[in-house]
């Protein structure tokens, strides 16, 4: 069998939304588990996070997914309902969807659920993605309470730099002075918001990437703050060869040899999830010590330095990133974030369960 394989940590998931809680006070939390719980799987999430007060998805499909495996606590729909043929649903599996444009407050004015829902009214305070414009907050949220399909409202909004320096108060100042006389529930904190900016917090907070063990900060570690990875990604080395200097290693020949040194073969490549445009210098654990990719990733292999490896040989295992690897750290090597990693591992992989 081919020796790829992902690991991944129930216990460390469970752990991980502890920490999202002791920063989230009194606040509750939604573990958020879209895109198959960022590449965890959903089952995985759900088992993990079962202590969580909601969760939080992108599609009907996952969120019935979640009601099938039992799941009773409120399921936040991140994006809403696509069009009027989703209120049914939201109904029957009691879902709370966010509202962000106006077409989905028609839809439900149309076309009300059978039952009343808890929505989420989400206002763009300055990311310009989703939501109604501040400005207009007065009219939007009258009509939403007056609507017969609506039971309860909890303003929301989103931060575009929770993990940057400027961070949050410029958009969670106009958000909150706006919006204090509907006196009404709010949801505004990401992980980054809610481990750096306790005044975010609100009544719901909505961790993703932290419950994952990685963290959302360029400069803060997962550890520094107490995380740990959920997801360790391993193979083995199914090759060694040997270049001369002025020899060259995978496609393009971008790695050149510039004295005699031995350079493993792994497997594991770009269809696995591994970042094609992770260049020479990228992370990796060979037998525990830490080396570096060379050249090109393919799309089933990639190479590895041996230059401090010298036990290392087919069969020596590889961590691509994990235990011993924050997937930060390869995300950074690769020009990308933990968050693309993570939930672009492959179908191909298997996973392997661990407490
Ligand atoms: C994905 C998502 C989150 C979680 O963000 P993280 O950075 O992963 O913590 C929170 N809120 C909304 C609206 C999202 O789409």
């Amino acid at each position: 069998m081919r020796p790829i394989q992902a690991r991944i940590s129930i216990g460390a998931m469970a752990h991980n939304l502890r920490v999202a809680r002791s920063h989230s006070g009194a606040a509750r939390v939604f573990a958020v588990v879209k895109a198959n719980a960022y590449g965890h799987g959903l089952s995985r999430a759900r088992r993990a996070f079962a202590s969580a007060d909601g969760f939080a998805v992108l599609t009907l499909e996952e969120a019935a997914n979640l009601r099938l495996m039992g799941v009773e606590q409120p399921i936040l729909l991140l994006e809403g309902i696509f069009g009027p043929d989703e209120i049914a649903t939201c109904a029957e599996l009691d879902l709370c969807p966010v509202l962000h444009h106006a077409a989905q407050l028609d839809w439900l004015q149309q076309q009300p659920p059978a039952r009343p829902l808890q929505v989420f009214l989400k206002f763009d305070s300055g990311m310009h993605r989703l939501g109604f414009p501040l400005a207009g907050h007065a009219a939007i949220v009258a009509r939403v309470r007056s609507l017969p399909g609506v039971a309860g409202v909890t303003l929301m909004t989103h931060f575009a730099q929770a993990d940057e320096a400027v961070g949050v108060s410029w958009q969670l100042s106009p958000f909150l002075n706006e919006l204090a006389a509907h006196d009404l529930p709010w949801s505004s904190a990401n992980s980054a918001a809610l481990l750096r900016y306790p005044e975010t917090l609100g009544m719901w907070t909505r961790p993703g990437i932290m419950l994952y063990g990685a963290s959302p900060f360029a400069d803060q570690s997962a550890a520094e703050l107490g995380l740990r990875p959920a997801m360790t990604l391993q193979s083995e080395m199914i090759g060694v060869q040997t270049l001369q200097p002025g020899e060259g290693a995978g496609y393009g020949l971008l790695f050149r040899a510039e004295q005699t040194m031995r350079v493993g073969v792994v497997a594991c490549g770009y269809a696995d999830g591994y970042p094609r445009h992770a260049l020479t210098g990228t992370p990796v654990l060979v037998n525990g010590r830490m080396s570096r990719t060379l050249g090109r990733v393919s799309m089933d292999m990639l190479c590895v330095d041996l230059s401090e490896c010298a036990e290392a040989g087919v069969g020596t295992p590889v961590v691509l990133w994990g235990e011993g690897l924050p997937v930060d750290a390869v995300a950074a090597a690769a020009g990308t974030n933990s968050y693309e990693l993570l939930c672009g591992l492959a179908a191909r992989v298997p996973v392997e369960e661990i407490d």
